[in-house]
């Protein structure tokens, strides 16, 4: 269980949606003056070298972010999403890739709080370390669980200022996290019903994953489902060609970006005559959702200040 480190992974293809998508909802959280809680059952290391030993080996990002970098006209979706990766790379070349904690930190307002699981030892050190030393948090608004998230999500809800999202971002590697995953949310449903959560997939050739994703879209709440292909399924049943994010009472914004980010990416991310994308909600409209919420503080994402130059980047160790 303890053999996943996301360093291999950071800014590859899920990371792309998993995140454009969480900058989408936390600038939503941030129109209004209310504050909000994060909780992320599984943090990770929180901030990444893509010019490290681990990005390096895998290459992964290669098949993400650098493929967005440079582009021209990019959907509102991800323009916004690049510019946070921007802030976070200052000197114009993508070297750091900030994950699901950094990302939320970055977004968070001082009374706003943010509350995250990791149960890798080492990565629940190296998260610790970079929460307080590289992102300066303290330690009244970021608490850091070396626990695990399934569980402790249950003590966090309701969070107490009533706003919050729940990201529910497990490796699945051990199959049994598909059957967490469902039953986390249902039962953090019960604690919290109008809390936005907000959960990774694979898109692999597992029975466990498919049953997972059918059996959260008949859940009887307001959900998205956003997903994109990025290659054929490969012969021998391995490894990932794509990945998926459900989204349970979405704001009402993400639909529209999504669809148009979703044909976007999958042109820019897409390796293959399989790439798709599909972007789906409960089949029964539940009429006035949207009218709960408010839309009178819709904020267009501010322009690009310059894309990040695709630079070819020299291996360090951080
Ligand atoms: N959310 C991160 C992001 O977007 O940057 C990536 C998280 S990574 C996919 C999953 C992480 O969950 C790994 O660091 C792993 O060590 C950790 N993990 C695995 N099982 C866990 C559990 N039951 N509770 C908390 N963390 C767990």
């Amino acid at each position: 269980m303890f053999s996943y480190r996301h360093a291999f992974h950071a800014g590859n293809h899920a990371d792309v949606l998993k995140h454009a998508i969480l900058v989408q909802v936390l600038d939503y959280f941030n129109r209004k003056d209310n504050p909000y809680w994060v909780i992320d059952t599984h943090a990770g290391a929180g901030l990444y070298a893509l010019d490290g030993d681990w990005a390096g080996q895998s290459g992964e990002v290669t098949e993400g972010l650098d493929r967005l970098l440079g582009a021209t006209q990019p959907p509102a979706l991800i323009e916004r999403y690049l510019h946070v990766i921007q802030d976070f790379n200052p000197d114009g070349v993508a070297n750091l890739y900030p994950g699901s904690p950094c990302l939320a930190l970055h977004a968070m307002r001082p009374d706003d709080r943010l509350r995250l699981f990791e149960l890798h030892p080492t990565e629940g050190q190296v998260l610790e370390d970079t929460l307080r030393q590289q992102m300066r948090a303290s330690r009244r608004q970021v608490a850091v669980a070396r626990e695990d998230g399934f569980a402790g999500l249950k003590r966090l809800l309701p969070p107490p200022p009533r706003r919050g999202l729940i990201l529910i971002d497990p490796s699945y590697e051990n199959k049994q996290d598909y059957r967490h995953v469902l039953q986390a949310l249902k039962d953090g449903l019960q604690r919290f019903a109008q809390g936005c959560f907000v959960i990774w997939y694979p898109l692999v050739q597992r029975v466990q994953a498919h049953e997972m994703v059918r059996a959260l879209e008949r859940l009887p709440v307001d959900w998205l489902n956003a997903s994109l292909t990025i290659r054929k399924p490969s012969a021998d049943g391995l490894g990932m060609h794509g990945s998926g994010m459900f989204v349970v009472n979405p704001p009402w914004t993400l639909e529209a970006e999504l669809r148009a980010a979703l044909p976007w990416l999958q042109a820019t991310l897409g390796q293959d005559e399989q790439a798709k994308f599909s972007l789906t909600r409960p089949t029964q409209a539940r009429p006035g959702k949207e009218a709960e919420q408010d839309e009178s503080d819709f904020r267009e994402p501010p322009p690009a200040r310059h894309a990040l130059p695709r630079q070819k980047r020299s291996p360090s160790r951080r």
